[in-house]
């Protein structure tokens, strides 16, 4: 951590933050002034207003809430105010709801938003340019600018994929500048998410976590208007087969260095488990919790299982990428948490050689379960749907507030057509979202009140611009690091 303290309070002071400027090539490439403090100057988004969306299919994913092929969802000030099959709102915008599925938007439970610039780079099918390598070299090449613009691509397409709520976990937090640029990106994109602070690629172990950093984030961005919550992610623990260099390696001493700081400020904690299994190394250390999420459910014993449920740890998984690694590594073990009564949540995990798509995540999820357990263990497509919406906000410990259109909780919520050539004609909607789905059905996209998209298109953020940001970003990370590594 090199960061320096007085540099960054006096870019702040002013309220105005300079942009890196970036060259590749030996050309300017861009010089821009983007918000990048808590008080800094908010990117215009569309104000929450008064809507009701009318004649949806209404799924509400509430079990006290019955859904209805045709109803209504009133919407004021950013919360449900009613849901129905025709709700009196004569003062509210009408949202044409016919054609369309209305659901509480999806909820992803872990995503390292800051590789989203690697996409060029990563290559699925040669091992030397994999996303560990990759993310672990260019990651300790990231200005505080990168680091916006990658959870500024990510974000974006999480909002277009349906995606409202966002665990973003950034294991590259280098400087304090770095963490206000992903925050600022998350509070731009006006998503909904818990910022996991990390430690930095390349950090040393025996290095704490920025606990100062950690404690002056919650200070400068919480809790504001809501949508973004602090947490911090874990390096792993033990000795790791996967993601050694790009997550760290702790011994248990530095686990409990780690975990007992962020317990002290109040923060939740994410960890890898994939390789050998750490849970029940943590469990006689007594460091499991409900404040624990795991991720990568993979080699867990029925023993380790029990642990979990007794501790209220929740399991995120990642079927794309999980699916993809070799068979000595485990399977998704989705069956055998749910009947052992584990929290189970979906996730994107990282967007380089995969994109996102909950649709995807649920259709292969409800395939590999019935591949390997099928009747012993019978799912519903509703399930599937649950897992990817309401089971993500109680993994992430805000379903009080969102994960089911519940009168009361902030108005999360998408429209997804089902007149599209691959949806229709639809059939039962659960069965349409999980086999058929895609994120191009996804019309429109409302967080906390605020239509963020219509018609598939973003009602105030600059895509062309997002995308252009993106593009010079990553040209200019491949000249730092003289790309590709010869
Ligand atoms: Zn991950």
């Amino acid at each position: 951590m090199t960061h320096n303290r007085m540099t960054r309070r006096t870019m702040l002071k002013g309220a105005v933050a300079m942009s890196a400027l970036f060259a590749a090539s030996g050309e300017l490439l861009a010089q821009q002034a983007v918000p990048r403090s808590a008080s800094g100057p908010r990117a215009t988004l569309p104000a929450r207003g008064e809507f009701v969306i009318r004649g949806a299919t209404v799924l509400t994913m509430d079990p006290a809430i019955a859904d209805l092929p045709a109803g209504d969802v009133h919407v004021r000030d950013g919360a449900i105010v009613a849901v129905g099959a025709q709700v009196n709102a004569p003062n509210a915008q009408v949202i044409q709801g016919r054609g369309m599925i209305c659901m509480p938007g999806f909820i992803d439970t872990h995503w390292h938003l800051w590789t989203s610039l690697f996409r060029p780079y990563v290559r699925g099918d040669v091992g030397a340019l994999g996303y560990f390598p990759v993310s672990n070299r260019l990651g300790q090449l990231m200005a505080p600018e990168d680091s916006y613009r990658a959870v500024a691509l990510g974000t974006a397409e999480a909002l277009s994929a349906g995606v409202t709520t966002v665990h973003n976990w950034a294991h590259n937090v280098r400087s304090a500048d770095h963490a206000d640029g992903e925050l600022s990106a998350m509070r731009d994109a006006g998503i909904r998410g818990r910022f996991a602070y990390g430690p930095a690629q390349g950090m040393p172990d025996d290095q704490p976590m920025d606990f100062e950093g950690m404690a002056r984030v919650k200070r400068d961005w919480m809790p504001n208007d809501g949508l973004l919550t602090l947490g911090i992610c874990s390096r792993n623990v033990g000795a790791m087969s996967i993601g050694g260099a790009t997550r760290g390696v702790l011994t248990m001493d530095q686990v409990k260095r780690d975990w007992g700081g962020a317990r002290a400020l109040g923060l939740p904690i994410t960890l890898h488990t994939s390789g050998p299994s750490p849970i029940k190394a943590l469990e006689e250390a007594g460091l499991l919790g409900p404040d624990v999420q795991l991720i990568h459910p993979l080699l867990t014993t029925p023993e380790e299982r029990e642990i979990l449920k007794r501790r209220g740890v929740s399991y995120s998984t990642a079927p794309v990428g999980e699916s993809g690694r070799a068979a000595a590594l485990g399977v998704i073990q989705l069956g055998e948490l749910l009947e052992a009564g584990v929290k189970v949540s979906l996730s994107t995990d990282h967007t380089t050689n995969f994109n996102c798509d909950p649709f995807v995540g649920m259709r292969m999820l409800f395939q590999l379960h019935n591949h390997r357990i099928g009747a012993k263990y019978p799912l519903t497509m509703k399930r599937m749907v649950q897992l990817a919406t309401l089971d993500g906000a109680v993994d992430l410990g805000i379903a009080d507030r969102t994960g089911s259109l519940t009168p009361g909780k902030r108005a999360d919520i998408i429209l997804v057509r089902t007149t599209d050539i691959n949806m229709t004609p639809v059939g039962d909607p659960y069965e349409a979202l999980v086999s058929l789905g895609q994120p191009a059905n996804v019309d429109t996209v409302i967080v906390d009140g605020r239509v963020i998209r219509q018609a598939n298109k973003f009602t105030a953020l600059d895509h062309a611009r997002i995308v252009r940001d993106a593009q010079e970003a990553t040209a200019a990370l491949r000249s730092k690091a003289n790309w590709p590594p010869t």
